[in-house]
């Protein structure tokens, strides 16, 4: 499993310096490569490795290498449609020729203009977690006077539960919505109803000043939306954190979540804002596969129709069931807040896959976790609306 972690380093020039020069670099290929419109790697190479080396000796050329590499998968992207801008400082891809990371001591070494770099840097709990994690690649970057390396480091995934060997009470059923975030099927491990009148009444006062501020539209409106998205972000990233970790560190085994993919725009919310809302629930679910993952525990998706209206007890489905946070069966007069009815029937079909998977075969979960390399490469939360 791979994961990245984000280490700030102190301001060396010299790495300053190379990111700048690097970025004049890859410049340079995209715009020959631009000019002349070259399809081939070699070629591209051919037409520009030589003019670098003369023009920036002391510029590492296994960095070269990469320049072009990046360079052309760029040109590749954008199919020579429009010209390429590139900015001053552009982040730097790196590799084990030119990185290597001792997370023991905090130490990197690093290509440079300036020869080859020992850095110490500040360790902190979110980096000596991975101590005993092996680095593989990296990215460093410049912005707003900071010097950042996002590291990628790797681990050898813990074996998945044996399905066949879970109990029925250690799965879980989790019902995602908006008046409640989440609710568990099991009210006896947990506090259910993590309630979000808080996460609502921020989120109904951001949503206010956004429109406001949208329809103003000038510069410092830009940027104060700017600013509020950025604080509404980390909210809910540290909302859905805290939740999935302790979801996650509980005596629960399997974690079953309605798909989201087939989620209606009803379940969604209606006035509640769909989008973040949508937003919040994929980062949760991510961050509680992560959890999952490193635990070798399981997180299973099934299909969202019907589980509001179904009762958890006999089964009968029909809208009537429900109405707002009551459920009560027309057939066998079952009485339940309707959230937590949901999340039993979420729990229910969980088990009923658990079954069926665990006489067939075992999932081969390639999707997921191809999903967690390419989300590993983007270190930055995902921006929300704005
Ligand atoms: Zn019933």
């Amino acid at each position: 499993m791979l994961r990245t972690i984000r280490i700030r380093l102190s301001r060396e020039k010299a790495l300053i310096e190379t990111i700048r020069i690097y970025s004049e670099i890859y410049k340079y290929t995209v715009d020959v490569g631009f000019k002349n419109k070259t399809f081939n790697k070699v070629d591209l190479h051919k037409q520009t490795y030589y003019k670098i080396r003369n023009k920036y000796p002391n510029f590492p050329s296994a960095l070269v290498q990469t320049v072009r590499d990046v360079s052309f998968e760029t040109l590749k992207r954008t199919k020579f449609k429009k010209k390429i801008k590139i900015k001053q400082y552009t982040s730097i891809r790196l590799d084990k020729r030119n990185l290597d990371v001792n997370l023991k001591d905090n130490i990197i070494s690093i290509s440079s203009i300036s020869g080859r770099l020992k850095i110490q840097f500040k360790g902190h709990s979110q980096i000596s977690k991975y101590k005993d994690w092996k680095p593989i690649a990296g990215t460093l970057s410049y912005k707003c006077g900071n010097l950042f390396l996002n590291l990628i480091v790797e681990k050898e995934t813990p074996k998945k539960i044996d399905l066949k060997e879970v109990k029925e009470d250690e799965i879980l059923g989790i019902d995602r919505g908006i008046n409640n975030i989440l609710v568990c099927s099991n009210n006896k491990s947990f506090n259910m109803f993590f309630n979000s009148k808080h996460l609502k009444r921020i989120k109904g006062q951001y949503q206010y000043l956004k429109s406001i501020l949208q329809s103003k539209g000038t510069r410092s409106a830009k940027r104060h939306l700017k600013k509020l998205s950025g604080r509404e972000q980390r909210f809910v990233f540290d909302t859905n954190h805290c939740l999935s970790k302790m979801l996650a560190n509980s005596d629960f085994k399997v974690f079953v979540l309605e798909d989201l993919k087939r989620m209606t725009n009803k379940k969604l919310g209606k006035r509640f804002n769909r989008k973040l809302g949508n937003w919040s629930f994929r980062q949760f679910e991510m961050f509680l596969r992560y959890k999952c993952e490193a635990l070798g525990k399981r997180v299973l998706n099934v299909n969202p129709k019907h589980t509001s209206q179904t009762c958890s007890v006999c089964g009968h489905q029909e809208k009537a069931n429900r109405n707002g946070n009551i459920f009560k069966c027309k057939k066998c007069g079952f009485e339940l807040h309707s959230d937590l009815n949901a999340a039993r029937n979420i729990a229910n079909l969980g088990k009923s896959e658990i079954r069926r998977l665990s006489v067939n075969q075992p999932i081969v979960a390639s999707d997921e976790t191809k999903k967690l390399v390419k989300d590993s490469y983007k270190p930055t939360i995902s921006m929300v609306g704005n």
